[in-house]
Order: C-alpha cells, then sequence, then structure tokens
C-alpha cells in the first residue's frame, strides 16, 4: 500500500505542479472517491467534473452532494445534456450513453480545453482496462495515477482513512453507471461487469470515442 500511495502522490503532485487548469472527472466510483480525497489532500482546488445523465440512482446524486460539502476547496461541476434523450436505454441504450453522457463532458471540455485529466480509473477495473498506463497522450492528457490500484486497495485505503464511499458500494456496486443499465457484481468478479448487462459493451465512450471531441 505504501509503494502504491507514494507513487500516486507523486503523480498527483506533479500533474498539480504542471497544469494549472489540471480537471478532475468522475463518475463516483471507489477509484474516483480515492482519487478526489488524495488530490484534496495534496492541495488540489480545480475542478471535479461529473455527468448526470438523468438516470444516476438516487444514492448516487446524494453522494455528489455530500462530496461537494466535504471538499470545500474543490469546485464541482455536475453537466447534463441540453437536449437529453429521454429513456433512450429502452431503445439505444449506445446512442443514450452518447447524447446524455458523453456529449456533455465532450462539450465542456471542448469549451474549457484542460491541459490534462486526473481520472480515477485502475487496471483492475475492467477487462478493457488491463494495459492501462499512468499517462495517455492526447488532448487533454489523461493522467491515470491510480493505475496500479486494485479494488481491495481502495477499499482498504477508504477504511484506513475513515472515507466514506458511495453508499451501493457495500451493496456490490463497484462500477457505478446508470440505475437502468447497473447490477451489483459478485465479490471477486470483473467489477465492470455490472454495467452494460445484456448490451455486449462495457465502457460508454468516454474513455474510448476517438474521432471527435476533447479526449483524443
Ligand atoms: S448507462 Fe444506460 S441510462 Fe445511462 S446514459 Fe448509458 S444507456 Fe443511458
Amino acid at each position: 500500500m505504501h509503494d502504491l500511495l507514494d507513487e500516486s502522490r507523486s503523480l498527483i503532485l506533479d500533474a498539480i505542479a504542471n497544469y494549472s487548469d489540471l480537471t478532475i472527472t468522475t463518475g463516483l466510483n471507489v477509484g474516483g472517491t480515492v482519487l478526489i480525497d488524495l488530490a484534496a489532500k495534496l492541495n488540489f482546488t480545480g475542478e471535479v467534473v461529473f455527468v448526470d445523465t438523468g438516470y444516476h440512482f438516487p444514492e448516487t446524486i446524494s453522494f455528489y452532494s455530500e462530496l461537494s460539502k466535504r471538499y470545500g476547496n474543490i469546485e464541482f461541476v455536475s453537466l447534463s445534456a441540453q437536449t437529453p434523450y429521454e429513456d433512450g436505454f429502452l431503445e439505444d441504450p449506445a446512442k443514450c450513453c452518447e447524447i446524455n453522457k458523453v456529449e456533455p463532458l465532450f462539450n465542456y471540455l471542448e469549451e474549457k480545453a484542460p491541459s490534462a485529466l486526473l481520472n480515477g480509473r485502475t487496471r483492475d477495473s475492467a477487462r478493457t482496462r488491463s494495459n492501462l498506463s499512468p499517462f495517455e497522450e492526447g488532448t487533454p492528457l489523461k493522467i491515470n495515477p491510480l493505475y496500479k490500484w486494485t479494488t481491495r486497495s481502495l477499499i482498504d485505503y477508504s477504511r484506513e482513512e475513515s472515507l466514506s464511499n458511495h453508499p451501493l458500494v457495500s451493496q456490490g456496486y463497484l462500477s457505478m453507471g446508470c440505475w437502468p443499465c447497473t447490477r451489483a457484481v459478485a465479490e471477486g468478479d470483473d467489477p465492470r461487469s455490472g454495467r452494460f448487462v445484456g448490451q455486449g459493451r462495457v465502457e460508454c465512450g468516454i474513455w474510448t470515442r476517438k474521432t471527435e471531441g476533447s479526449i483524443r
């Protein structure tokens, strides 16, 4: 744990020092919660950006509010689609993610144009992320200071720091998404296997869309 913490703190400190417009994006997973806590304790005072799709669990919206009060020196920004695709998960889930989740974030990043994004993804959080590296080149640069952490180490850190997590984590929701598309997983399962169940995908598009928008 100490080695993990040292490396992550060093990556976060360097990011804060090198990018004055450094921005955190989060879906309020365990990784995001740990990242925000680590960054706050290293005096990060930038923005934490969250996309409210309109279909989050009520607990997610309450937790967002709790975090924004817990870290008063950080500015929490909640985005949503200007013209939501209502109940799109019933008709075309990929399009629903694109309109209700991906586009609001990409539009915001186009407007703000931050140099670098910090996020809480880990190699352990999905089979599609097993080769995640600390840096992913692009505009903006993506920095993944928790890339080596496991779900277990994230939960251990939360306990050691008396950090309250999203209330559904303890019920097996180890990757947090919208209520129509997210299920709890059994201990030891791929945390991401509870996302987009029956849809043949594990990513919403925020981290995989490459052809247009700001994260490329
Ligand atoms: S996760 Fe489901 S409800 Fe949420 S934006 Fe994507 S398709 Fe829509």
